[in-house]
């Protein structure tokens, strides 16, 4: 164990339960400040604040994994797994799929570390130091606590980097499928593609955004944009949409989303189209009374809010001139830095050029298995308005 002392004056967030020790907070290291290294951490006068992760090269520093005086190491991870796990499985919101996150990093006291499960399978992030050292361990717990048959690590090389750490892709025990495997969501099915597939293959946090679509869609005009492999799309077809179009940029997403759509018996009419998503608005003529707008995130620093709140403006404009009068819209923000308020306001401003009143009906987010724990409010990162025009 090594120990972390901070500068005077820098404990306050840890005394409010923050995760993470930022790099300039640090005065100093007693000990082997080797990648990952199980840390205690102490402020200037020497009191001990808590225990996490060293990550010797990001700018977070330490990713606390507890605040209390005195925290054993052993045994700590695989105990925050197997409390991650049993509570998914006792919750009454997270019933009727096989396809859930069972552990949301900082959200289950567990920060670099992420892991969903599809099926039989469980595919696994791991974001930090702390975590990318301890692969067999975690590997092990989750397997323990899940019984999956298979394990996938996902490489995620931009974090990786951030810790100066290799990136690794592949099997963590067991033998991935070669194609990809089919998922049951409330009666939804989905082919996910764990290896090659967006995030870790599927949009889990929309979840309960899709029982909403499917409740909405009755006899209307669905638009999925931004499709992917058609969750949204699906879930209309389920819920009686009378036609349905879908849009992406991506040829393999869409391809997935024709095959989705495709195992449903009585689906209504689809169109798939592969573009741009802003030039299809501006070309299509066609009128939407279900639109779905869930684009990939615009603003992953606080200085592409700007930039974004104009791209969703034009985005919304088109939209708005493509939508019957009364139709439900839903709108996505992706980003911890657009939150509900935020994308109040952006669509309000829209609204107000596009000479369209719109009314607030819900206010959406992550599904439940995302967790987020109030000590870490950059935890929530989707929001969502469901709109009627
Ligand atoms: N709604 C999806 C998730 C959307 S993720 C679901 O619930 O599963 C964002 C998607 O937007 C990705 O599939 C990406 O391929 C697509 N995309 C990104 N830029 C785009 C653009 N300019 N036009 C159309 N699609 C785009």
């Amino acid at each position: 164990m090594i120990d972390v002392v901070l500068h005077p004056g820098r404990d306050r967030s840890l005394r409010r339960r923050h995760p993470w020790v930022l790099s300039g907070a640090v005065a100093r290291v007693a000990g082997e400040p080797a990648p990952g290294a199980f840390a205690r951490v102490l402020a200037a006068e020497g009191e001990v604040l808590g225990f996490g992760h060293y990550s010797p090269q990001s700018t977070l520093r330490v990713r606390m994994l507890a605040f209390e005086k005195d925290v054993a190491e052993e045994g700590l991870l695989e105990a925050r797994i197997a409390d991650a796990v049993a509570r998914r499985a006792a919750s009454p919101l997270l019933r009727d799929t096989d396809a859930v996150r069972l552990v949301n990093a900082e959200g289950d006291g567990l920060p670099g570390l992420v892991a969903d499960r599809y099926g039989d399978a469980l595919v696994v992030k791991l974001t930090s130091a702390g975590m990318l050292v301890r692969r067999e361990l975690l590997a092990a717990a989750l397997r323990e606590a899940t019984g999956a048959a298979i394990g996938f690590e996902r490489a995620d090389s931009v974090a990786a980097r951030k810790e100066g750490l290799p990136a690794r892709q592949g099997p963590l025990w067991g033998e991935p499928p070669a194609t990809p495997l089919w998922i049951c969501e409330r009666g939804r099915r989905y082919r996910v593609d764990l290896a090659e597939g967006q995030k870790t293959g599927f949009y889990l946090d929309q979840r309960d955004a899709r029982d909403l679509v499917e409740r909405l869609a009755p006899g209307r005009r669905a638009l999925d944009l931004f499709c992917y492999t058609g969750g949204f799309g699906v879930a209309a077809a389920r819920g009686g949409a009378q036609r349905l179009t879908l849009v992406d940029s991506s040829g393999p997403s869409l391809a997935l989303a024709q095959e989705n759509l495709g195992a449903i018996a009585a689906a209504a009419p689809a169109r798939f189209a592969q573009a741009d998503a802003f030039e299809f608005l501006r070309s299509d003529d066609a009128g939407y009374d279900l639109l779905i707008l869930d684009p990939p995130p615009m603003a992953r620093a606080e200085r592409d809010v700007a930039r974004a709140a104009r791209a969703y403006k034009d985005l919304l404009r088109s939209a708005l001139r493509r939508s019957a009068p009364r139709a439900y819209l839903l709108v996505f923000a992706f980003s911890h830095h657009i939150g509900p308020e935020k994308l109040r306001q952006i669509v309000f401003g829209a609204s107000l050029e596009a000479g369209r009143p719109l009314r607030v009906l819900a206010t959406l987010g992550a599904a439940p298995d995302h967790v987020v724990a109030l000590d870490h409010p950059e935890g929530a990162y989707l929001s969502g308005l469901l709109l009627e025009a």
